[in-house]
């Protein structure tokens, strides 16, 4: 077994109805809170205001940031790290999707330090300093496990790129996952988001990055959502899929973690970057068929584990049939939880994809793939991408 390391240093507070303990959470990180929302909305009226309820009750002073929107901008940012300091805020509740809990992370280093939080990506010699302000993170859907990640996806419109920042100072303090908040979460929400928390366990566990800890995480997470995803996608008001998402959310936050992701999440973040309008989880969904078949000849045990989760009879085959069995199964969750998705479905036109190919080579996910792809190589399975 090879050595690894594993690092997690968020509390994490698990279970339906712990919400009720949102203040009693922020109190111990601070006194002067910035909350940090998408504009509400009838679901998260009563929400907004339990949380505000409870904050107070336990003594904090709270200023409402509520302008987050999805795929969350540096303007955006900026504008939340102002509203921080004029409430001189000690802590950051992110409340919501990723695009709350990244916005939070995000402000809460922009709060801090000179200049703004794109002065702050994991690239840069500028990093994120203890002046970082703690963050607690309530999630309300279940995709990003970004409650328990050190990441902060943000998006540059001048530039038309989405980048991250990424360091150890942004793992939240306290994540809070109540899967009662993620009753409300409408259908295709729900599945673009549960297909990311697949995609997040399914590429940290085939990345040559992975440990025998994310392994055993990510494969949990898996199983849980080939089990539930589809559940909940059906019938929202399941909790107990609700719940089970959730645990594999986290869980798949763990992983990435600690393992990283791979391909897909590089081309899913230059189509975010250049197309704001399309959701992460789409934007891997239209990518993932494609690559799960440039890829299962790679790693045929790892596809086979993954496959044996869908279908335990693929335990009886060949390690290479297996692999080729699972890249169908995986194809048809995608389609059974209505995933099923081609560029044009997402008014991407073909004749942009050049760039795209390109913009999947920024970040180094890719380099991280069980089968690392070359430019060429990322035009051919994007073109692949335009049928379904
Ligand atoms: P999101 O936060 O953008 O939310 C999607 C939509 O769902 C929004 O309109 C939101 O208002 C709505 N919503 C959220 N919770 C709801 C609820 N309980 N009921 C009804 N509606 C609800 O979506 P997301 O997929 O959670 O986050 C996406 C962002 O996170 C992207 O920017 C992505 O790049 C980033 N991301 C971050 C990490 C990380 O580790 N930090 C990992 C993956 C992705």
């Amino acid at each position: 077994m090879k050595d690894f390391n594993y690092y997690q240093p968020t509390e994490i507070r698990f279970g339906a109805g712990r919400i009720r303990e949102v203040g009693e959470a922020v109190a111990a990180c601070g006194r002067r809170c910035l909350l940090v929302t998408v504009p509400v909305f009838p679901e998260f009226e009563s929400l907004f205001r339990d949380v505000k309820r409870s904050l107070k009750e336990s003594g904090i002073s709270v200023a409402h940031f509520d302008g987050v929107i999805p795929n969350p901008t540096t303007e955006l940012v900026s504008a939340g790290a102002l509203v921080a300091e004029k409430h001189r805020a000690d802590v950051v509740l992110g409340l919501g999707g990723g695009s709350s809990m990244d916005t939070a992370k995000a402000i809460a280093v922009e709060a801090t330090h000179q200049g703004t939080c794109w002065d702050y990506l994991f690239f840069r010699d500028g990093q994120p300093t203890e002046q970082t302000l703690p963050v607690v993170a309530v999630s309300t859907t279940s995709g990003t496990g970004s409650q328990v990640t050190q990441v902060a996806v943000v998006t540059n419109p001048e530039e038309k790129t989405k980048s991250a920042l990424y360091h150890p100072r942004l793992f939240p303090k306290i994540a809070l996952v109540d899967p009662e908040l993620m009753l409300s979460v409408p259908e295709h929400v729900t599945a673009s988001t549960g297909f990311d928390v697949f995609a997040h366990a399914f590429e940290s566990f085939i990345t040559p990055n992975g440990s025998a800890y994310t392994d055993l995480i990510s494969l949990e997470a898996i199983r849980l959502a080939a089990d539930n995803l589809p559940r909940a996608v059906e019938d929202g008001s399941d909790l107990e899929a609700r719940t089970r998402m959730a645990w594999a959310d986290t869980l798949a936050g763990l992983s990435i973690a600690n393992a990283g992701v791979t391909l897909p999440h590089g081309i899913g973040m230059a189509i975010g970057g250049s197309y704001p309008h399309v959701m992460h989880g789409e934007a891997l969904a239209v990518v993932y068929p494609a690559i799960l078949r440039y890829t299962y000849e790679t790693v045929p045990d790892k596809f086979a584990q993954v496959g044996m989760l869908f279908d335990p009879a693929l335990d009886d085959l060949p390690v290479e049939e297996a692999a080729a069995k699972s890249a169908t199964l995986i194809e048809n969750f995608i389609r059974r939880i209505g995933m099923s998705l081609c560029f044009a479905d997402l008014n991407v036109p073909e004749e942009e994809l050049r760039d795209l190919a390109e913009a999947s080579l920024v970040l180094p996910d890719y380099k991280n793939h069980p089968r690392v792809v070359d430019l060429e190589g990322v035009f051919e399975l994007l073109k692949e991408s335009c049928r379904k």
